[in-house]
Formats: structure tokens, C-alpha cells, sequence
């Protein structure tokens, strides 16, 4: 059976006071279950404030990017070293956000995959489509080729330590959701393309969907067959809603 993960993407969110309720919260509202893991991505200067309120409870941290360079002059930049330093089990890369507004290529994401890997760290590998690009018909093109950067450059057999999360662009932040079936099609092709190159590895990959996912809309993602989970942007800031999407993982 395949693991099912929640994860909160804060984006650039938070203070050390609203931190503390959302974490209080997920620590009283989130208990230890066979059903699901459950994440939390947090701004670099509170990856501090989430080791010490996380430790010893179900839920992990991770951080939202971090540099392809091991060290060295690259000022401004975080290694994924320093991420395990503070603990961070996951780290995002390849965001949307990371590509359009930061201009990370696929080739960029792809060293950023391997560098999380040497450092110990599990990538949520972000892929999807623009509307412009569903629109045109190109959604399976896009994908694939934002998937086949990593497995060219990892290899297939680094998925066993990765997490893929399809998040249509035009569903990120927009309140509009991709519908199941939509995304069941997308995590579909994507396990697909995977399984052509390792079937059994295809057959464990957890495949998250990540945009606009709400405590309403949860359940019925989380019941299609290839959705693993959610990606929660938005969501995971509200303690009531991000434990009611992960309920839904644990039930689906
Ligand atoms: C995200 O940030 O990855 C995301 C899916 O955001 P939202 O849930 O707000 O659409």
C-alpha cells in the first residue's frame, strides 16, 4: 500500500506568534496514524521554532527550496545540509511559484532534486501545466518533460525516496481546483511514465495534488485512485481546515 502524506506549504507566511497557535494546534488536532504522514513546509527562519515545537510528535517539517550547491559563494542561498542541521525530513522543489517567479528550469530543478537526495532530504517534486498550456492540449507534454529532467538526471530508482506532487498552475492560489477526474488523469500519465521505466517503484510512488485543496474538496480528490495526498498551500495556515484535509487522507 502506498503512503499517504499531507503537506503545508506556507509559502512566505508566519510569524514566531502565529506559528506557535498553528503548530499548538496541529500538535493537539494531529495524532499518529498508520493512515497518513503529514508535513509541514516552513519559511527558513522558523525551520528553528518548527524543530523544537515538531520533535517527537507525528509531524515532520521541511523547508520550500534549497540551493543545488553543496556550499560556497552563493549568498542568499540555503544548502540542503544546513535543512537537515534543523531536522527538515522534506523539501519542495520545483514550486510553480520557484519556476515563474525565480525562473528555476528544469534542469535547475533537477540538481535541486539531486542535491536534497545527497543530503538525506525527501524532494516533493512539483510538476504541472499552465492554463495556457491545458488549454493548448499540452499538459501531458509539459509534465513529462519536467519528469523526465529528474529521471534523466537521477535516475528512475531515486523515486523511491521522492514524493511527486502535481499542481496545476491555474489551481494554485486561484480557489479553483482541478476537478478528480482531471487530476486522477495527470497522476495517471504520471505513474504511467514512471512505471514504463520501473513498474513495481511506479506502483509505491506517492503521487500528491496540490491546488486549492479545502476541507470540502479533500475527501473526493483523495478517493481517486493515484492521488496520494495533497500539496496545501492556503489551507495549511487555518489549524481546523489543514486537520480536516488530513482526516480526509487518513479515510480515503
Ligand atoms: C501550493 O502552494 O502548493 C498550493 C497548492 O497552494 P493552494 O493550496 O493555496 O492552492
Amino acid at each position: 500500500m502506498r503512503s499517504r502524506l499531507v503537506a503545508g506549504n506556507w509559502k512566505m507566511h508566519g510569524s514566531l506568534a502565529a506559528n506557535q497557535r498553528l503548530l499548538d494546534g496541529l500538535k493537539s488536532g494531529l495524532k499518529a496514524s498508520d493512515g497518513a504522514q503529514y508535513t509541514v513546509c516552513v519559511p527558513y527562519p522558523y525551520l528553528s521554532q518548527a524543530q523544537s515545537c515538531l520533535s517527537g510528535t507525528p509531524i515532520a517539517w521541511g523547508a520550500q527550496n534549497l540551493s543545488e550547491h553543496a556550499q560556497g559563494a552563493f549568498t542568499g542561498e540555503v544548502s540542503g545540509a544546513m535543512l537537515r542541521d534543523f531536522g527538515c525530513r522534506h523539501v519542495l522543489v520545483g514550486h510553480s511559484e520557484r519556476r515563474a517567479l525565480y525562473g528555476e528550469t528544469d534542469k535547475q530543478v533537477a540538481a535541486k532534486f539531486q542535491a536534497a537526495q545527497g543530503a538525506g532530504l525527501i524532494p516533493i517534486l512539483c510538476v504541472g501545466e499552465s492554463l495556457q498550456e491545458r488549454e493548448s492540449g499540452v499538459t501531458e507534454i509539459v509534465v513529462g518533460r519536467q519528469l523526465a529532467a529528474v529521471l534523466d538526471s537521477s535516475g528512475v530508482g531515486a523515486l523511491v525516496n521522492a514524493v511527486i506532487a502535481y499542481e496545476p498552475v491555474w489551481a494554485i492560489g486561484t480557489g479553483r481546483t482541478a476537478t478528480p477526474q482531471q487530476a486522477q488523469a495527470v497522476h495517471a500519465f504520471i505513474r504511467g511514465v514512471v512505471g514504463r521505466q520501473d513498474a513495481k517503484l511506479a506502483a509505491g510512488l506517492s503521487i500528491l495534488y496540490g491546488g486549492s485543496v479545502k476541507a470540502g474538496n479533500a475527501k473526493e480528490l483523495f478517493a481517486m485512485p493515484d492521488i496520494d495526498g495533497g500539496l496545501i498551500g492556503g489551507a495549511a495556515l487555518v489549524v481546523e481546515d489543514f486537520v480536516a484535509i488530513c482526516d480526509a487522507a487518513r479515510s480515503a
